[in-house]
């Protein structure tokens, strides 16, 4: 449950400016390269410890763009460079990570984090929808900074084999900076995989065929969320008219331009009742996608406003759940269940139960200290409270896990 933002003491900044993280060993070793494109000492923050090396003049001197120490201050902070202390959590910035800083505040944002499996690429905070349940509702700003920043994050980023996530708000809004990132990572990043998380709307627009096709990233997949068969009721979550038609139309786009799609459903109350169906309506319409993905909800930002329309028990959806989840799987079109607590799923699902919930929004409550799978569970979203919890909530035994794991091939 690491965050990924704490405060500082932050001294000499005058322009916001990203940071790669480095240690002293990565610094001899490697200096810039440490980083996956272009960078300079001056991108570099020198993670300081309480080493007699890291105080020597020489190191204070170098031409490094900022400098960190979490165990008290420097005896003679240099003027010339960016200078970080007193952390509040001193977890929470670690050498490898990305950091962006800006002046007027204290708090320092962990833009990437090493050898976590949860980073990704923030957009924008703008949406062309309003989900029911988004957990981070749109605002109406004017952030296309966020291309920038993330043009250069590409650059500061470890080269190593991992997935990147790129999100928002709703990532395709700004089409031309979106394209740029995206060819940037084929460039800069080709190990590492990619997955956009988008509505699909906009991708409607036929002229993004030639465009991703002109890219030709090998490992992008795009999460695109169905919520229904019937426009009607997609219409409703997203609370968008015609949103269902240009969704659609954006799959079709996608899979013209060869990229790997995902279709995400998030459970509630109002997508339950046509789940069955959904699956059938994928199954004969978009048999190219790769992966459906059914979701519990996050129960933050608007969801909590619509609780009592999203709600419904896990417990009371699980023949609705197995019935969709067999009919795709015979099918051959692969499924996997996230953000639900094993112990409310009927065992026979446990072949596509996913420990999904990334690590710094994880949280076991009270039930789970005694429980046998907390290996295997997923867990709760850090925003749980008592209205979203299951009666089906308990500690699951030895002789329980042997029915979960007996249904995995
Ligand atoms: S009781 Fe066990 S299975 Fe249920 S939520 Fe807690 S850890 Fe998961």
């Amino acid at each position: 449950m690491l965050r990924l933002d704490t405060q500082f003491e932050i001294h000499n900044l005058d322009k916001p400016r990203l940071f790669k993280v480095i240690s002293l060993s990565e610094l001899i070793e490697k200096g810039p390269a440490v980083c996956a494109g272009y960078s300079t000492l001056n991108d570099l923050m020198l993670w300081l410890d309480t080493s007699p090396t890291a105080s020597r003049k020489e190191l204070l001197s170098s031409p490094l763009g900022g400098l960190l120490t979490c165990e008290g201050k420097l005896p003679e902070p240099p003027k010339d460079k960016v200078i970080l202390s007193s952390p509040r959590d001193s977890r929470v910035v670690q050498p490898g990570d990305v950091i962006a800083v800006t002046p007027g505040t204290n708090v320092v944002r962990v833009l990437y984090r090493r050898g976590a499996d949860s980073n990704l690429l923030f957009m924008t905070d703008r949406c062309n929808s309003l989900c029911l349940m988004c957990s981070q509702p749109p605002k109406d700003v004017q952030d296309e900074w966020h291309v920038q920043e993330n043009l250069h994050l590409i650059d500061l980023i470890d080269p190593v084999e991992e997935q990147l996530g790129i999100s928002g708000g709703e990532p395709t809004i700004y089409k031309e900076g979106l394209l740029a990132v995206l060819a940037k990572a084929k460039a800069i990043l080709p190990e590492k995989s990619i997955h956009i998380l988008s509505n699909g709307r906009l991708l409607s627009a036929p002229d993004w065929i030639a465009d991703l096709k002109h890219i030709g990233h090998p490992n992008v997949t795009w999460g695109i969320p169905l919520y229904a068969d019937t426009a009607h009721e997609h219409d409703y979550v997203v609370q968008a008219k015609g949103a269902f038609s240009e969704t659609m139309q954006g799959i079709y786009n996608l899979a013209r331009a060869s990229q790997r799609i995902e279709i995400r459903v998030v459970l509630s109350r109002l997508t339950i009742p046509r789940l069955p169906e959904l699956a059938h309506f994928i199954f004969r319409n978009l048999p190219f996608v790769e992966h459906v993905a059914l979701m519990g909800i996050e129960n933050t930002g608007l969801a909590k406003k619509h609780h009592d329309e999203l709600w419904i028990d896990p417990l009371d959806y699980q023949d609705a759940l197995i019935n969709a989840c067999h009919f795709l799987d015979i099918r051959g079109i692969p499924v996997s269940l996230y953000n639900l607590p094993l112990c409310v799923l009927d065992p026979s699902l446990m072949p596509f139960y996913r420990k999904s919930i990334s690590d710094w929004k994880n949280l076991f409550i009270d039930e789970c200290s005694e429980c046998s799978a907390t290996e295997l569970c997923a867990g709760f979203f850090k925003s749980h409270s008592q209205r979203w919890q299951s009666r089906g909530i308990r500690a699951l035994q030895q002789e329980d896990l042997i029915a979960y794991t007996r249904s995995v091939p």
